[in-house]
C-alpha cells in the first residue's frame, strides 16, 4: 500500500495550496480530485465569472465611452466569444495548478475519495495509507425544495455559467453576493433582471447603507426585497411580497443562489464530528480526530476563495511546521458586480450589535480625484472606516465603487497590524489614485 505524509482531497483553493505548501516542505503528498484542478473557485466559481464580469465591463464602457470623448459605433455582445474568453482564462489556470503539482512533486488521483479511517482512503479501489488526512472538498449549491425547482430553466451557479445565449427576462432567486454578481453580468449585457430576496437588504454580511447604495446604483436591476418565493412554474416565478401579498415575475431563466452546502458525504462514517452540515474544526484546522483536518468551504467558517487557501497552509504549519492559527477578523471580502463593493472587519452594525463604542467617518468617492477622473461627478461611491472609540485602532474598511476590490488588501492588513488612526496617518499612499480615499477618510474621523 503507497504510504504519504499527507493525503489531501479536493483540489479547489483549500487543497491545492495546502499540497503545494507541504510538497516545497520535502513531503509526500497525494491530492485526490473527483472533478477539475481548481475546484469550484477556478472552475466554476470566481475566476468564470470575474472573466465574463470583465466582458460585460467592457461593453459597458464602450457604450458609455462618449462620455470621455471616445465614440465607439455600434458596440455589440457576443455571449458565445465571452465563454470562449473565459474557458480559455479556466484552463489556463488549471494548467498552472497542474504545473505546480508537478513542481513540488506532488501525486495528483482523479476519483472521488472516502476517508475509511483516520489513516485511511479510498479512491478508484485503491486504498492509500497517510500520517494526516486533509478534508478540502467544498460545497454544492443548496437547492431548496420549492415547487418548479426541478425544472430545465432552474439553473445554479454552475449551470448557468454554460448556458449559449442571453435570458431575455432573468430572475435571480437570493440577493447574495453570487446572485448579485450574475444580477449584475447578465443586467449589462441586456436581460431584464429580477432579483427576489427573501430578508429585507440584499448582500446580509454588507453594511446596510452599502447595500441600499448599491441598489441604488444597480438601476437596471429590479429588486424585491422581503418576497419569499412560493413556485415556480414554466413561465413565471410566484412569490409572497413583504405585505403578504401573492406577486409574480415573468422569467425564462431562473438562477437559484440561495447559499451552498459543504460536502460532507464520503466522511459521515468514521466519527467526524459533524454539525448543521459542516465538519467541526477548531482554529488550527484540527477536526476531532487528530489526524484529520479540514479546511475550506466543507468546514462552514468562512465561505471564500481566499479564506480556503490561508486555512490550508494553518493546517500544514500544523501539521509539519511551527503551528499557526486560523484568524476571521481580517478576512476580506469582495463583490465583483459594476459598481464593486468590498469590506474587511467590523461593521457599524456589527459593532452595534457587540455593544461596542466606535467612531466612524465616510467619504463620498468622487471626492477622490482618480475615482473622478475616471468615473465622473455622477458615479456612486463611497468609502467608511470604523476605528474602536477608546484605542482608535481601525475595525473596520467599507468601500463602493470601482476597483474597491483591489484596494480593500490595504485595509486588511492594516486591521490584521491592529494600526491606530495615529499610524495610518503616518502611511503615504500613492497620488492620484482611489487608495488615497482610505486615508482621507480616516482623517475625516472626529477623535
Ligand atoms: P472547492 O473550490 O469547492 O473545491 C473542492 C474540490 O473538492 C472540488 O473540486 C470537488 O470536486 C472536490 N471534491 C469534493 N468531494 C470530493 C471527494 N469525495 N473526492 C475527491 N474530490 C472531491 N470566493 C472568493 O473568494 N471570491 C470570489 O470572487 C468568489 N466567487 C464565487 C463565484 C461563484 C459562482 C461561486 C459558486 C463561488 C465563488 N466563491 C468566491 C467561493 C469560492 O469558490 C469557494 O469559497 C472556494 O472555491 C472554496 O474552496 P475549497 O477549496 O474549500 O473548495
Amino acid at each position: 500500500m503507497d504510504a504519504f505524509d499527507l493525503i489531501v482531497i479536493g483540489a479547489g483553493p483549500g487543497g491545492y495550496i495546502a499540497a503545494e505548501r507541504a510538497g516545497a516542505m520535502g513531503k509526500k503528498v497525494l491530492i485526490i480530485e473527483k472533478e477539475q484542478l481548481g475546484g469550484v473557485c477556478t472552475n466554476w466559481g470566481c475566476i468564470p465569472t470575474k472573466s465574463l464580469l470583465n466582458s460585460a465591463k467592457q461593453y459597458v464602457h464602450a457604450q458609455e465611452a462618449d462620455k470621455f470623448g471616445v465614440h465607439i459605433e455600434k458596440a455589440r455582445f457576443e455571449l458565445s466569444e465571452a465563454m470562449e474568453w473565459k474557458n480559455e482564462v479556466v484552463q489556463t489556470l488549471r494548467d498552472g495548478i497542474q504545473f505546480l503539482m508537478k513542481k513540488n512533486s506532488v501525486t495528483v488521483e482523479f476519483g472521488e475519495a472516502e476517508v475509511t479511517d483516520a489513516h485511511h482512503v479510498k479512491v478508484n479501489d485503491t486504498v492509500y495509507a497517510g500520517d494526516c488526512i486533509m478534508i478540502a472538498a467544498g460545497s454544492s449549491p443548496a437547492v431548496p425544495p420549492i415547487p418548479g425547482a426541478e425544472q430545465k430553466h432552474v439553473l445554479t451557479s454552475k449551470e448557468i455559467l454554460s448556458i449559449d445565449a442571453v435570458p431575455k427576462k432573468l430572475a435571480v432567486i437570493g440577493g447574495g453576493v453570487i446572485g448579485m454578481e450574475f444580477a449584475s453580468f447578465f443586467s449589462s449585457v441586456g436581460s431584464e433582471v429580477h432579483v427576489v430576496e427573501m430578508l429585507d437588504e440584499i448582500l446580509p454580511l454588507t453594511d446596510k447603507e452599502f447595500a441600499k447604495l448599491m441598489r441604488r446604483e444597480m438601476k437596471q436591476v429590479k429588486f424585491h426585497l422581503g418576497c419569499r418565493v412560493e413556485k415556480i412554474d414554466e413561465k413565471q416565478v410566484h412569490f409572497t411580497n413583504k405585505k403578504g401579498k401573492a406577486e409574480s415575475i415573468e422569467a425564462d431563466t431562473v438562477l437559484m443562489s440561495v447559499g451552498r452546502r459543504p460536502n460532507v458525504q464520503g466522511f459521515e462514517n468514521i466519527g467526524l464530528d459533524i454539525d448543521g452540515g459542516r465538519i467541526v474544526v477548531d482554529e488550527r484546522m484540527r477536526t476531532n480526530i487528530p489526524s484529520i483536518y479540514a479546511v475550506g468551504d466543507v468546514n462552514g467558517t468562512s465561505l471564500l476563495a481566499h479564506s480556503a487557501s490561508r486555512m490550508g497552509e494553518v493546517a500544514v504549519a500544523n501539521m509539519f511546521g511551527d503551528g499557526d492559527t486560523m484568524r476571521y477578523h481580517a478576512v476580506p471580502w469582495a463583490v465583483y458586480t459594476q459598481p464593486e463593493a468590498a469590506g474587511c472587519g467590523l461593521t457599524e452594525q456589527d459593532a452595534e450589535k457587540e455593544g461596542r463604542k466606535v467612531l466612524t467617518a465616510s467619504m463620498q468617492m468622487r471626492a477622490n480625484g482618480r475615482f473622478l477622473a475616471e468615473h465622473g461627478k455622477r458615479a456612486g461611491g463611497l468609502c467608511k472606516v470604523v476605528v474602536d472609540a477608546e484605542t482608535k485602532v481601525l475595525l473596520g474598511v467599507h468601500l463602493l465603487g470601482a476597483v474597491s476590490s483591489e484596494m480593500i488588501y490595504g485595509a486588511a492588513a492594516m486591521i490584521e497590524a491592529e494600526l491606530r488612526v495615529k499610524d495610518i496617518k503616518e502611511i503615504i499612499f500613492p497620488h492620484p489614485s482611489v487608495s488615497e480615499i482610505i486615508r482621507d477618510t480616516i482623517w475625516e474621523l472626529k477623535e
